[in-house]
């Protein structure tokens, strides 16, 4: 299989480390290959958008000429995981904790409504265990994480949290081939790569 990770900023390595060990794990060949411009969409079985920073992300992918080739890739069927900032880039509605409107480029691909920066100073980072519907248990990182406020459509959500302020929130959702966390399981165990190249081979 041939998967990729978007890579104009953010925790690239991590996805490649995610998607080697997933591969091993589940007893296929991958090769891993690093998207900076739109021809390196061509023939990926599965894509990664990383954390990092959203607005850093997006703009430069603007810049690239590849947002909407992204975008193109995605709708048409390309199992794609967003992590953390992927997710926030993934997502159609998008709002800032601390300062509301973000009008950040976006690609815009899933119904859910994603609060940036939603939790705050004191808990910027912590992990917890959590089970994702349909794909497993694993240690899930929160490094200055969006919270997943709402989904519709053709969006279900995957682990259900408790927020202090913002009442019932999503650590994950998914739709069709597309998934989205607000933590980093590429800083864990692989378990949500192995479920994105499962679903890209027609078998999960
Ligand atoms: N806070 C970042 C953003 O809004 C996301 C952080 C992350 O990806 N770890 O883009």
């Amino acid at each position: 299989m041939r998967v990729g990770v978007l890579a104009l900023q953010g925790d690239v390595e991590e996805h490649e480390w995610a998607f080697r060990k997933a591969a091993e794990e589940l007893g296929v060949s991958v090769r891993v290959v690093r998207v900076k411009r739109a021809a390196e969409l061509k023939g990926l079985d599965a894509l990664a958008i990383p954390g990092g920073e959203s607005t850093t992300i997006g703009l430069l992918a603007a810049r690239a000429g590849l947002l909407d080739a992204l975008r193109d890739a995605i709708l048409g069927g390309l199992p794609t995981l967003g992590t953390c900032a992927g997710a926030i880039l993934m997502a159609k509605d998008v709002r800032d904790a601390a300062v509301g409107e973000t009008r950040q480029p976006l690609l815009g691909v899933m119904d859910i409504a994603v609060v940036r920066n939603a939790f705050g100073r004191q808990r910027e980072s912590f992990e917890i265990d959590l089970n994702l519907e349909g794909v497993g248990t694993l240690r899930a990182v929160f490094i200055r994480a969006p919270a997943i406020v709402r989904v519709w459509g053709g969006a279900r959500p995957l682990a259900v949290l408790k927020h202090a302020e913002l009442g019932e929130i999503y650590a994950a959702a998914a739709q069709r081939h597309m998934i989205a966390t607000a933590f980093h399981p590429e800083l864990s165990t692989p378990l949500v790569h192995r479920h994105l190249l499962a679903l890209a081979r027609g078998r999960a």
